[in-house]
């Protein structure tokens, strides 16, 4: 049991943010006045930091600093008690097929997590589809550097899906096994769900996944739509959960397919 418990905490202790890989720290020339529009949009405002054209919040999302203009207001989806998304930005002119590509200048072990993203999502028969291409694409998937795992953003007001996955592979790593490829494919689909319009699961609370001190936001469930017959406890494995562990791959939950075809089916 000691040795669980030792291999248990060894676990939590590996246990990081998805976009993060650094210990979350307030930039103090982020203005309050700033820091409160994060806020009245329900985005936590700890560990923002300014990036070039806008900001990162909570560890991987880009809001570029047209964001506070556009999106006066804020809409949310309920699922359960954790499971939430912004409906006013989400992709529009249903049915449709959202073309992604991979930059080469990431590893090639990559192309097979990209693959099994697409399939995921092109599993589950939304009026929304995936499709990998060469050329030019919706979603171009490129190679990122900084203090990130993983970047992305949200729909625009124009109903297209946000353009761009950074993959910081340089923290991800690269090997061929199963794991590894599951382990990309889950943070590559956890950011295509950023890229149509969902938020993280746990924004409310990010110590669910993340753990630490919990951290309420205090507009948390103000504006929300709780979907009929989903569960009001914290959804352990849904793949939009704000921090992951390395390795660990989080197939779309029960719940999580309720949340998808609710806004694509
Ligand atoms: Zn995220």
């Amino acid at each position: 049991m000691r040795t669980m418990s030792h291999i248990l905490l060894l676990l939590a202790l590996f246990s990081f943010c998805i976009f993060s890989c650094k210990k979350s720290f307030d930039d103090t020339s982020i203005a309050q006045s700033v820091k409160d529009k994060i806020s009245s949009h329900c985005f936590s405002t700890e560990g923002a930091q300014k990036t070039t054209g806008g900001l990162i919040v909570e560890g991987d999302i880009f809001l570029p600093d047209s964001f506070f203009e556009e999106n006066p207001s804020v809409q949310n989806l309920l699922v359960g008690r954790t499971q939430q998304f912004q409906t006013n930005n989400v992709v529009t002119g249903l049915p449709r097929t959202i073309t992604i590509n991979l930059s080469s200048q990431l590893p090639s072990s990559y192309s097979a997590a990209v693959n099994e993203a697409i399939s995921r999502f092109n599993n589950e028969n939304l009026s929304l589809r995936f499709e990998r291409t060469s050329t030019t694409a919706d979603i171009s998937i490129e190679k990122g550097a900084g203090t990130y795992l993983a970047i992305s953003g949200f729909p625009g007001a124009d109903g297209n899906p946000y353009n761009s996955i950074k993959l910081n592979s340089m923290f991800i790593g690269n090997n061929n096994s199963n794991n590894f490829i599951n382990y990309v494919a889950t943070i590559i689909a956890h950011e295509m769900g950023h890229c149509i319009g969902f938020r993280h699961t746990d924004y409310v609370d990010r110590s669910f996944s993340c753990g630490g001190k919990s951290m309420r936001e205090s507009c948390g469930f103000a504006g929300v739509l709780l979907i009929p017959g989903t569960i009001a406890v914290p959804d352990r494995g849904s793949w939009m959960l704000t921090c992951i562990s390395p390795g660990e791959n989080r197939p779309f939950t029960a719940y999580d397919e309720i949340a998808l075809r609710y806004l694509y089916q």
